[in-house]
């Protein structure tokens, strides 16, 4: 798939994006702004495109370009696999200047084929970065030809990050599907209740919270694009009844031109929190339209709701009108200001970054009119709200653990790094623990003491220093 400069606008004026619409029904272009310095800090395109489709995991991901995109790129997200591991595998062409000048295509296929030979992999997804595009390497090319050769699927992923942010690499990640992919298979049978899960890259394995419920209804998840997905499952997507995106603004563009190409509707979910999590399983069972369905479903609910009232009673105690800055983006924005909300927790301010219009409407209704929503954020800027708020805790991704360190209060690490599941109903007993356990950690006390250098020397001669038997002269 060419990436030109029509595609791209294409993709940053997506109509299914709630930044493309205003209430007037008016276009407001704000993705298709040019970008600003500092933009991909975070995430370049090529990262983007990766994040979305690494977690496939029987295939091979292969980087054409400089051996630092690569290790950039590389373990950075939580994505776990029931089986197949290659996708943990770092593949790279690790292009020298040599190869800048005198090209690197042979390099590629030779790759290839390498990776063919050794490890057979169900697919193999070719990235380009900046120094493959600048150069003017001809990947669809090269792809083309050595799947002819190896009779495997080498997809090309036309994605270098300077065309944009790591939204926009999702969104290619996502076209790439679509045009090489998704209908180039069949199940062996279909039902009346298959799903896809879109956006949901199975971090630290909390999709396994989830299928259990949804195999209890008697849903079955046709193709997961892409946590812990197999390539195969991917190629007959087209075949399910619904798509449940799950991280909206990530791959909106592939669950709306699945409704256009396949008739698939769409419907946008959280798995976190209680109250999400039963509007979840009610609409997924609303929309595959069935009376059966929807009374399991509620019966369902009706059960987890009751087994949770009587785990999280202890935690629901400790954690009651505790405060809390949340600092993360998109879906997380709000969904996770209802988990601290079903969890008897104050929630005081959150981050609006990168949120949709959808998503900060969400956030305003759940805050109330006193909360604060941080638009732009940096350290300071957090330091500042948890200290005018009198925050007692940090809910942000791993990058602000610091932040929350300086601030000598809890962290709670929420974004993709995370080692711990808080999807699902089972997610919320998890992070009631966790919230708990950082929050009333001796630590803290210790942590919040004033350093003895910081005392008067009075309080320093009284202290604990007595056994040293020192000459009272060195105090004064
Ligand atoms: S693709 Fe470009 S912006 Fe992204 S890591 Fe490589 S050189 Fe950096």
């Amino acid at each position: 798939m060419k990436i030109t400069q029509a595609k791209i606008n294409e993709l940053l004026t997506e109509p299914g994006c709630e930044h493309n619409s205003q209430k007037s029904g008016e276009k407001k272009k704000v993705c298709s702004q040019q970008a600003q310095p500092g933009a991909a800090q975070g995430g370049c395109a090529f990262d983007g495109a990766m994040i979305a489709l690494v977690p496939i995991t029987d295939a091979a991901h292969l980087v054409h370009g400089p051996i630092a995109c690569a290790g950039n790129s590389w373990g950075s997200r939580g994505s776990l696999s029931s089986g197949p591991m290659l996708y943990k595998m770092g593949f790279t062409t690790d292009l020298s200047e040599n190869d800048v000048i005198f090209g690197g295509e042979k390099k590629l296929y030779k790759a290839i084929l390498d990776i063919h030979k050794r490890y057979n992999p169900a697919a193999i997804f070719v990235y380009s970065t900046c120094v493959t595009a600048l150069i003017g390497e001809d990947m669809d090319a090269v792809c083309q030809a050595a799947a002819k050769k190896i009779n495997t699927p080498i997809i090309p992923i036309n994605s270098p990050g300077f065309v944009g942010s790591k939204n926009l690499g999702n969104r290619i990640g996502g076209e790439a599907l679509l045009e090489y992919v998704v209908g180039t298979g069949e199940p062996e049978y279909v039902t009346p209740y298959d799903i896809n899960l879109i956006g949901e890259y199975n971090i630290a394995g909390e999709m396994w919270n989830i299928l259990p419920l949804l195999k209890k209804l008697g849903i079955r998840v046709l193709s997961k694009i892409t946590g812990d997905a197999r390539y195969e499952e991917i190629t007959y997507a087209h075949r399910a009844k619904l798509n449940v995106m799950i991280c909206s603004k990530a791959l909106i563009n592939m669950a709306r031109k699945m409704e256009e190409r396949y008739g698939i509707p769409y419907i946008e979910e959280s798995f976190f929190g209680i109250e999400d999590m039963n509007r979840c399983l009610r609409n997924i069972a609303a929309k595959l339209g069935d009376a059966e369905l929807q009374a399991r479903t509620e019966q369902l609910i009706a059960e987890e709701n009751a087994k949770l009232d009587i785990t999280l009673a202890p935690y629901r105690e400790r954690l009651k009108g505790r405060k809390v800055v949340i600092y993360t983006g998109g879906v997380k924005s709000w969904s996770i200001i209802s988990a601290a909300q079903d969890l008897g927790m104050d929630v005081v301010a959150t981050s609006t970054k990168k949120s949709t219009e959808e998503d900060k409407a969400k956030i305003k209704k759940l805050l109330g009119k006193d909360g604060v929503t941080l638009e732009k954020g940096n350290p300071q800027e957090i330091l500042r709200v948890i200290d005018d708020t009198k925050a007692e805790m940090l809910i942000a991704g791993g990058r602000n653990q610091y932040t929350a360190l300086k601030a000598r209060i809890p962290f709670l690490d929420i974004n993709q790094e995370r080692h711990h599941t808080y999807a699902g109903y089972s997610g919320m007993v998890e992070m009631a623990r966790e919230l708990d356990e950082a929050l009333h950690s001796p630590v803290w006390e210790q942590i919040r003491k004033p350093a003895p250098w910081d005392l008067g020397n009075e309080i320093l001669a009284e202290s604990s220093l007595d056994w040293l038997d020192l000459p009272e002269e060195i105090f004064v």
